[in-house]
This record gives structure tokens, sequence and C-alpha cells, in this order.
């Protein structure tokens, strides 16, 4: 049974969910301005592990994240410059094209990288009338106030009735007496309390009309608005890199508690962070590398490229709840235990079975699950998997037998948990890579090639030859007037 790591109880729990056969889970996603990073690629890459998880244990899940899109700061929605508004006036850009274009460049990298596309993935932007509506209701709660055209949630009001700070452990007594002294904010009642909806300055492009003013949300709102919109006023599991728990999930829980009367989230999951070279990723420490800059090696930090696929099996060669530190070796050792696994997968293919055997596969299935089943165990199921690859090459090295079964075992363990699980794509070259790729494709112009010479010879059994053989292969052949085209299923 899976059991997964609430951060809210701090305990292990076996997951049950609220309907039978059903699982639904929020996780924040990216605020898109600037370029995708690793701290992206952390959370997307955790949370499709367990996406893919419940999904192969027969869930129906509707998995939800959201895009953060009205133009505030990264980490506090209440201050400083709106950031798409910035790009935009600074390119002559509609704000959404600002959006637009780091949206498809985040798809991008998150395909490059594996990670299944959600059920929804839902636009702050578009949710803006939700959002208003939400604010009422807290409004006529009695848990926000109006000043001067904003509105701010009442931490005070809110903790004197239940406890705010417990997901993230913060004392919120000297929260809200320490934070006082260092606020210069007249319009708010507390520094601690945050915004619902801020009336914009002039020079700010992203806004919308509200009974209050021609203002935008808050920030943490649209989480509390979206989840309960897609999953319900109570929902199964809620997700984020652990840099959200305070303020951000710290405020979506009172939030939905003002609304609801009720907390909505059943199972808190985080991600713990990414350091390069056991340190902190920041601009203004050099160290923040992008993904593009990953994938080509362009960074002055990067000794050479690293495909998506050592990215991701390198994030998942660490639990997620324990830090990752990105360094030259540690990836360059991922890259090389990953091609070991690739190879094993491929000599897997070669095996000829015995009637006898001499291995034993037994229990490795079970060890598989167990793993998992352990709040997602990824550097264990590695471990699993690497023994398995051992059981692997002895047979083709002729040190060890097995059977047909054996052999459908272990099949079936790597398709089941390297490729479905893990999401570890096992083509020997990567698709993300054009270069590559180039000499296999002029390989299979060259083949395409002899067949139209066989077929102008009326060679018929040569052309039939190559035409099946590269069907059998994933090869859609099409033959038209200026020869043939082909393309590969994926
Ligand atoms: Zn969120």
């Amino acid at each position: 049974m899976l059991t997964i790591y609430n951060t809210l109880t701090r305990t292990k729990q076996p997951f049950k969910p609220l309907h039978e056969g059903r699982v639904g889970m929020y996780v924040c996603g990216p605020t898109v301005y600037g370029d995708g990073h690793l701290g992206h690629a952390r959370p997307a890459i955790t949370f499709d592990i367990l996406f893919r998880y419940l999904k192969h244990l027969g869930y129906k899940v509707r998995y939800v994240r959201n895009i953060t899109d009205v133009g505030h700061l990264e980490h506090d929605a209440d201050e400083g410059e709106d950031k798409i508004a910035k790009k935009a006036r600074l390119e002559q850009l509609e704000p959404m094209e600002v959006v637009q274009h780091y949206l498809t460049r985040y798809h991008k990298a998150m395909e490059a990288l594996g990670v299944l596309p959600p059920s929804i993935e839902p636009h702050a932007s578009g949710h803006i009338i939700e959002q208003i509506e939400y604010i009422k209701k807290i409004l006529d709660a009695g848990y926000a106030y109006v000043s001067e055209g904003s509105v701010y949630f009442d931490v005070p009001k809110f903790n004197a009735e239940h406890p705010y700070g417990k997901l993230s452990g913060r004392n919120v007594d000297e929260l809200l007496s320490t934070t006082r002294a260092l606020d210069g904010q007249s319009e708010k009642r507390n520094p601690a309390d945050f915004a619902l909806w801020k009336k914009a300055a002039p020079e700010h492009i992203m806004h919308w009309p509200s009974p209050w003013s021609e203002g935008f949300p808050g920030w943490h709102l649209e989480c509390s608005t979206m989840s309960e919109k897609y999953l319900g006023e109570t929902f199964d599991i809620h997700g984020g890199g652990m840099d959200l728990m305070f303020p951000h999930h710290e405020c979506e829980i009172a939030q939905s508690v003002a609304h609801n009367g009720h907390d909505s989230v059943r199972y808190w999951m985080h991600n713990n962070m990414i350091t390069i070279n056991g340190k902190k990723m920041g601009k203004s420490l050099g160290n923040f590398i992008t993904l593009d800059e990953f994938f080509n090696g362009t960074h002055p930090l990067l000794e050479q490229p690293y495909s998506p696929m050592t990215i991701r099996f390198f994030i998942l060669q660490a639990h997620y709840r324990g830090t990752v530190d990105f360094s030259n070796e540690a990836l360059q050792a991922s890259e090389k235990a990953l091609a070991r696994m690739l190879e094993g997968y491929r000599r897997l293919r070669e095996l000829k079975p015995s009637d006898k055997s001499t291995i034993d596969v037994a229990g490795i299935r079970e060890k598989c699950y167990e793993a998992m089943d352990d709040d997602l165990n990824t550097p264990v199921l590695i471990a699993h998997l690497f023994d398995a690859l051992r059981l692997v090459n002895s047979v083709k090295d002729g040190k060890a037998t097995a059977t047909q079964e054996d052999i459908d075992t272990l099949r079936d363990i790597f398709d089941t948990f390297l490729v479905d699980i893990l999401g570890i794509r096992t083509e020997i070259t990567d698709a993300a890579d054009p270069e590559a790729l180039a000499p296999f494709e002029g390989a299979v112009d060259l083949v395409l090639e002899m067949r139209s010479k066989a077929k102008a010879d009326k060679d018929w059994a040569t052309s039939d030859l190559i035409r099946d053989r590269l069907a059998a292969l994933g090869f859609t052949i099409k033959d038209t007037k200026e020869g043939a085209e082909w393309s590969l299923a994926k």
C-alpha cells in the first residue's frame, strides 16, 4: 500500500483517496517569466512520478498544475514591480505575449524532461471572476478588510480562531510581533496580513475591474480558487516545493478555511530544494543555470551538455525530500549510470531463453513496489533495477541462464518501473538532440533510396522487404511522386 509523507502531520501515512478509485491532486506550477531553470524541473519531475505511479496503481487521477500569469513577483505578491509588465513595457509586447513565450519554452523543457502534461493547466488570468467571488466570501465571513482599494486577509483575527502557521511550523505570535517593527506600509492593519486583491498602480499593465478597485488578485489566492474549482472543497493531494510552504501554502490554508470553514487538503507533499556545488541557486551567485543551458552545455560552470534524461535520472537518484546537489562530477556519474541502464535495457531484448534457470528473479518486482510504496523512494527503486540489470548482464554474458519466464519477468520489471513509472525514455539516441539524430535520419533516407532503386529495377521482393522491415520498426512509409517519405511513430 502506498504511504506518503504528509508535511502537515509530519508522518508517513497510508494513502487513501477521498473517493474510491479517483485521486485529485494540485501542484503549484511555474510563474511564467524568466527562463525555466532547475528549480522548475524538480517539483515537475517529483509530482510527475506521483502522477505516473497513481495511474499505474489504477487510479483515475485529475492532476491540476496552475500557471501563474497575472504578473506579480515570484514570492511576494504585495510589493515591487510586476515582472511580466516590466518586460512587456521594455520590449513593447502585449503581456500575454510574454506569458506565451515563456510558457511555450517551459512546456518544451518539460516534454524534453519526460514530464507528462497535467490533466488541467489553469491560468490565474483566466480565473479572475472566480477569484473575486472567493474574496467576497472571505470578506462576508469577516476574515478580510478593504483598505485603499486593496483587500487584505486579517491574519491576527484568523489566528485567534485557527492555528495559522501549522504547516510550516512557524511561531505566529513571534511572526506577528517581529514583522510589525519592520513594516512601513500603512494600508495593512498588521504586517503579517496578506493581499487578496491589490489596487493596481498607474504603471501596472495587467489589471482587472473589481468591486474594490481596478487591480489584480494576490498570488496565494489563485491556488485556493482554482484547486476548489477543479477538485472540489476537499481534495487529496497538494504538492509543491518546500520554499512554497511559507507563506504561500500557509496562506492557501487560511484562505480555504476562511472560505469553507474547513481545510481543503488531505495530504500536503513538498519536494526539497536543489543546490549547485553546495550553494543555493541564485542570479547574484552566478550559478543560476537554465534548463536550456544544461541541455546545450553553454553555462560557464558546465563542462559539457547534459541530456534531459540525464537530468531526470539524476534528480530521481535522490529521494524527493532530500536535497540534490548539482555538480559536473555528479552529473557525469549519472550519465554513465543511465547509459549502463539503457544498454542493459537493450541487451534484455536479446536474451536467449534456456530450459533451466540459474538466476533468481522472484521478489524483484515486489521489492520495486515496496520502494515506490515507501513515499516514492526512487533511489531504492533504481538500486533494485541495477540488481536486475546485473542478472541481465550475467545471462547475456553466458555466466548464467534464464528461462523464458524469467526473461518475461525481467522485461516486465523494466517496462513497468524504468519506462512507465520513472518515465525514462529508452531510445539509444536522445530525441531532444537533433544533432545526435542526424546520422540515423540519414541512414533511413539511404535505406529508402535503396528501396527506390530496387523498385526501379523491378526487384519487388527487396522493395517489399525494406518496407515491411521499416514498418515493423515503427516507421510509416508514404510513397509520393518525388520518392518515399517516412515518419516515426512516437
Ligand atoms: Zn500555489
